[in-house]
């Protein structure tokens, strides 16, 4: 549905959309394919996004952030989708939606004027490090420990999969911190921290790809790292429960990054359907072609409906825990069903890799996986709706 039909948008939104297109159409389109050979982008674009004021829409004022309402958020992550490259959406969205959201939900002053403004400004690049390998998405069983010595804590262990680690100033982390809480471990024992990525005792190797190629993923080893107490994000061993408050934003984000990606592959198959003659007419003319974009195009439709009603939720300062998951695990599942079926109706050319329908399409596999799988949504709606799963009782 176009934005003048939608209840959501105002002409404000409009001219704002027109605002971040532009902007990507002249600083962004031009380069990416170079940066996805590179496989990382410069330092540069997030200062000149934050000059732009798109770092900080979801963030106070009083920090160099702002916007009106979430619906600019909405309007950004949709076009940062548009653009066709995950790794550019990936790496600005945990930047602005995933990373810089601990420091809002639970961080001290200190650490905003520290941290959260210059990365608004664009000074800064944000890391967000909850991944570990042998817990995934069982987050409860980080193993990365942070152990007070005097006035710090020093930390030990391993992180992956970290988006923007290489080029980032600084990460948030998630550790385990033992011997504190009330519990000794699971999830009341887990804190977080803001960990300068100079730090001496950090060592970072690049993690290849099968796409998101211009978006940079670290695996981090900490040894003996030293952190002031006062990087700690929010109360000790509380961070469980923040990460969980932030999870539903990062969700959202994904979703709507998703729900751009969804829109640039449909038109991008709308114009090859166009452009491509056999049988003596163009593709968009064959009825089995226009039906699958037909219940394509409707389930985008749909989709989009759940997550701006979601959006509208979480702008009234509600937290949707539910419509959060259903809106990522929607419009990631169909978003893979969408890149399967365009590259097809694309032929032997989609499948070539200079070919932007091959990117989309091996950028795209990832989204049911980041961020909480779709199994892990699929758990959490569950236990929404039908609460937690009961004994037989006829079983012993
Ligand atoms: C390119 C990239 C960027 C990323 N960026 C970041 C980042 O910036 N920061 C960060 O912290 N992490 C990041 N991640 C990590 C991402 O969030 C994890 O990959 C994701 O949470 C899944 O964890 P896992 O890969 O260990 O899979 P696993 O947890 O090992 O899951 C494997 C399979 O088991 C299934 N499974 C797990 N539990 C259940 C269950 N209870 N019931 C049924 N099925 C289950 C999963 O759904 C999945 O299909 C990134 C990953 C990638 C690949």
């Amino acid at each position: 549905m176009e934005d003048a039909k939608s209840p959501y948008f105002t002409a404000a939104h409009r001219a704002f959309r027109q605002k971040v297109r532009g902007f990507i159409e002249k600083n962004v389109l031009p380069f990416a394919e170079g940066w996805e050979t590179e496989g990382r982008m410069p330092r540069r674009l997030w200062e000149e996004m934050g000059r732009e004021g798109f770092l900080g829409l979801n963030h106070d004022a009083e920090f160099g952030g702002g916007s009106p309402d979430f619906f600019y958020s909405v309007v950004y992550l949709e076009e940062l989708g548009r653009a066709g490259y995950a790794g550019f959406r990936g790496a600005f969205s945990v930047h602005s939606y995933m990373a810089l959201e601990y420091l809002k939900a639970a961080g001290s002053d200190f650490l905003k004027r520290k941290y959260l403004a210059p990365a608004i400004e664009g000074r800064m690049i944000a890391a967000l490090a909850l991944t570990e390998r042998e817990s995934g998405s069982d987050m409860a069983s980080i193993a990365t420990e942070a152990l007070a010595h005097g006035a710090e804590y020093r930390i030990n262990g391993s992180k992956i999969f970290v988006t923007n680690g290489l080029l980032s100033d600084f990460i948030v982390t998630a550790v385990r911190t033992p011997g504190t809480g009330p519990g000794k471990g699971g999830k009341s024992s887990i804190s977080l921290f803001v960990v300068d990525s100079d730090s001496p005792g950090i060592e970072m190797r690049e993690m290849r790809k099968m796409g998101w190629h211009c978006s940079d993923t670290a695996e981090i080893h900490f040894q003996d790292v030293r952190v002031p107490r006062e990087n700690r994000i929010g109360n000790l061993n509380a961070g469980f429960f923040t990460i969980m408050k932030s999870l539903q934003v990062e969700r959202l984000a994904a979703a709507l990054v998703s729900l751009g990606g969804v829109d640039a592959c449909l038109e991008l198959t709308r114009k090859h359907l166009a452009a491509r003659a056999l049988f003596g007419k163009t593709l968009d003319g064959f009825q089995a072609i226009r039906h699958r974009m037909a219940d394509l195009y409707s389930q985008a439709e749909a989709a989009r409906q759940l997550l701006y009603h979601t959006a509208w939720l979480y702008e009234r300062k509600e937290t949707p825990f539910l419509e959060c998951s259903m809106s990522k695990l929607r419009i990631t599942e169909l978003a893979n069903q969408v890149a399967d079926e365009c590259l097809q109706f694309h032929g032997g050319h989609g499948y070539l890799a200079d070919n932007p329908m091959s990117r989309i399409y091996r950028d795209t596999r990832l989204a049911t996986i980041v961020g909480g799988t779709s199994e892990v949504m699929r758990e959490l709606i569950a236990e929404m709706t039908l609460g937690q799963p009961r004994l037989n009782p006829a079983s012993p």
